[in-house]
């Protein structure tokens, strides 16, 4: 069967892990969005352009290994900065850049046997997908979760900061005027605080049953 699963929710609350692992137990393509909006961000800091020239033409891909190409060069790593996060949620405002993106996505899952991740999947870009689910999990959890993450590379991570922006992604993505993050009255509310990622996987695949 060629089903189509939408799973949203705010940064951090382990939507793209979670979808991963649920895309290759079902033999699913797994479609990352916010990796597409952060390779709009990428292209306006590095070209110096404004999003509108930008997005005009821009060439995203992605592949089934969910790496991802921006004019036929492989970013999945570079728009993984904190720098990229923040960018991206500010060239999501722009209804040009959601429209150009939301095409390529609904072409993307045209064929079926898909799961998307994002902010909008469930209430704007597929809102007839077959399963939807909303993943969160309290700031808190979701600071620490990435702060154990980037602890566990090696790399620099301050709670605090990392909570910060968490919590200024979140109300930008809610409170922007298109689109906004929302749960579709449809979807499911899944609360991963208290539970490990298996067992959201297992959820998901139940519901998917
Ligand atoms: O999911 P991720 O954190 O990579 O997304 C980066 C940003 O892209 C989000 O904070 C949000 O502003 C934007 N986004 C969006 N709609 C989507 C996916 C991501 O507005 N469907």
């Amino acid at each position: 069967m060629k089903k189509i699963i939408a799973v949203d929710g705010p940064a951090g609350a382990g939507k793209s892990t979670v979808s991963k692992i649920v895309a290759a137990r079902l033999g699913y393509t797994y479609i990352d969005t916010g990796a597409m909006y952060r390779a709009v961000a990428l292209k306006v800091l590095q070209s110096g352009k404004s999003a509108e020239d930008v997005t005009e033409n821009i060439d995203i891909k992605l592949d089934e290994a969910a790496r991802i190409f921006l004019e036929g060069r492989e970013v999945t790593k570079e728009i993984r900065t904190p720098e990229v996060s923040r960018g991206a949620s500010e060239v999501a405002k722009f209804g040009f850049v959601r429209k150009k993106l939301t095409e390529l996505q609904r072409a993307m899952a045209a064929r079926g046997s898909v799961i998307m991740d994002g902010r909008d999947i469930g209430t704007q870009v597929l809102p007839n997908a077959d399963l939807k689910i909303f993943l969160t999990a309290t700031v808190e959890e979701r600071a620490r979760r990435r702060f154990l993450e980037l602890k566990e590379k090696n790399l620099a991570a301050d709670f605090e900061q990392i909570k910060k922006e968490i919590i200024l992604r979140d109300k930008q993505d809610t409170e922007r005027e298109i689109a906004p993050l929302a749960q579709a009255e449809d979807a499911i509310l899944l609360d991963s605080t208290n539970l490990t990622i298996e067992e959201v996987v297992d959820k998901i695949l139940e519901l998917a049953e």
